[in-house]
């Protein structure tokens, strides 16, 4: 990334959200030789398959994690922009990868990670969906964890 005023090569993101905007990342970026600020639009590919438990694959949709997460988050104190922005962050991270391809398990355990921070019940909402919890136990164990 050439700093656009300069040219220098080095820069350093200084706002850690990102979003994405038509299939780019957008970024906020300093120079770190003249200091400017400049905005980046990296071509973000999430072009990515998502393997089911069935073996099937399926194109990753950010648009369907979002409603997922939606859905696990409803009447509870996480907001539309909490969910779009923690998928967001996940297709990032996926974008990052270097395989093409993503277990069902594994995408549902990054959201996981990332819902436990914001929730509990979200948390065990969405588990529930991914994990299929055989016992109403390990839904109790989980919840114990959280509520230290
Ligand atoms: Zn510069």
């Amino acid at each position: 990334m050439k700093c656009p005023f300069c040219t220098h090569d080095e820069s350093k993101v200084t706002d850690s959200r990102t979003s994405i905007e038509n299939n780019s990342i957008r970024r906020r970026r300093e120079c770190l030789k003249c200091g400017k600020r400049f905005t980046t639009f990296e071509a973000v590919d999430i072009c990515l398959q998502v393997r089911k438990r069935d073996g099937s694959y399926q194109n990753f949709d950010l648009n369907k994690l979002i409603k997922g997460v939606d859905m696990a988050a409803r009447h509870t104190k996480i907001s539309h922009d909490q969910v779009r922005e923690l998928a967001t962050s996940i297709a990032v991270k996926l974008g990052e990868r270097q395989s093409r391809e993503i277990d069902a398990l594994d995408l549902g355990e990054m959201v996981m990670q990332e819902l436990i921070e914001l929730d509990p019940v979200a948390y065990v909402r969405f588990a529930c969906v991914y994990r299929r919890f055989t016992d109403v136990h390990q839904i109790k164990d989980i919840l114990s964890h959280t509520q230290s």
